[in-house]
């Protein structure tokens, strides 16, 4: 039988077919073991017919994965090669299932062909967040996910307040729901082999905790706290929060914030709080 997924050998045809160079630039690495793939479309609860969004198609590794498991998948690529040649690779390789493409910048997509329920993607490990944070906010439709990235990204975004990691990604991320660690992936499954490790994180959709104003203001605390994550609160916001340390005191007091506090000790709901006191 003619596989349905790539492997080595299909990865290694069609990189040559291209004339592709994987680019450290474009997070370039290229899944050849199928059972990884298999492992992601089956932790990712992939329904038949639902609709995917994947970021990133690459050579189609996991693209084919998901329509195995018969989604509908949108691809955004922003390789104009790989873009081009994903339709006729899964033509050859699955007829008869629905893909569609889209040569685009994963964070300046606003618009897609379809409403899709579920993000699945092995994403490019430079841009994870922003790429993360761009789609949640701009298609609603997207319930829940699973996504491959570089373990220590994928450990921030999971991270509770308190831990080591918390970050403002981990902040961030928490505004659209909840994180978790959903897998381990080794190294050794993707061509060209990359110098990190790879996690696979999970995230279900909650209801936004305030408006888009008050997301705006919640993410610049969220950056002005962690940008000193050293310094108390107090000190960290005062150039958000009326000048001085005093002014910030006094608002974080309001707020119920203790301004001895730092900022890897909030949850996003907590800076909200601090937003809404100092408008
Ligand atoms: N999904 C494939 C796989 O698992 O083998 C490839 C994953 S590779 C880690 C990341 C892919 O994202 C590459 O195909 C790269 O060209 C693409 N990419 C990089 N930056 C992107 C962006 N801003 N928007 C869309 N795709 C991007």
């Amino acid at each position: 039988v003619a596989p349905r997924l790539l492997g080595p050998a299909e990865i290694r045809d069609l990189a040559q077919l291209l004339d592709v160079t994987p680019t450290k630039k474009l997070g370039q690495n290229f899944v050849h073991d199928a059972n990884t793939v298999r492992r992601i479309v089956q932790t990712a609860g992939v329904e038949r017919g639902e609709t995917v969004l994947e970021i990133g198609p690459g050579l189609g590794s996991l693209t084919l994965g998901l329509l195995e498991a018969g989604a509908s998948v949108i691809a955004v690529e922003i390789d104009r090669r790989l873009a081009e040649q994903l339709p006729h690779t899964v033509r050859l390789m699955q007829p008869g299932t629905e893909l569609t493409v889209v040569h685009d910048d994963a964070m300046r997509v606003t618009e897609l062909p379809g409403e899709p329920v579920r993000l699945v993607a092995n994403l490019p490990y430079n841009v994870s967040v922003p790429v993360l944070l761009h789609l949640l906010e701009h298609f609603a439709s997207l319930q829940s996910g699973i996504v491959m990235v570089q373990a220590e990204v994928g450990h921030r975004l999971a991270a509770e307040p308190g831990s080591k990691v918390y970050g403002a990604p981990s902040a961030k991320a928490a505004w659209y729901g909840r994180w978790r660690i959903a897998g381990q992936v080794s190294r050794m499954v993707f061509w060209p082999v990359p110098n990190v490790d790879s996690v696979l994180v999970g995230f279900e959709r909650a209801d936004v905790p305030g408006t888009e104003a008050e997301r705006v203001a919640t993410f610049a605390l969220i950056d002005a706290a962690f940008q000193q994550r050293r310094k108390m609160l107090r000190q960290a916001l005062s150039g958000v929060l009326g000048g001085s340390s005093g002014a910030a005191s006094a608002l974080l007091a309001q707020a119920e914030v203790d301004p001895e506090t730092r900022g890897e000790q909030l949850t996003v709901t907590d800076f909200l709080r601090i937003a809404r006191v100092a408008r």
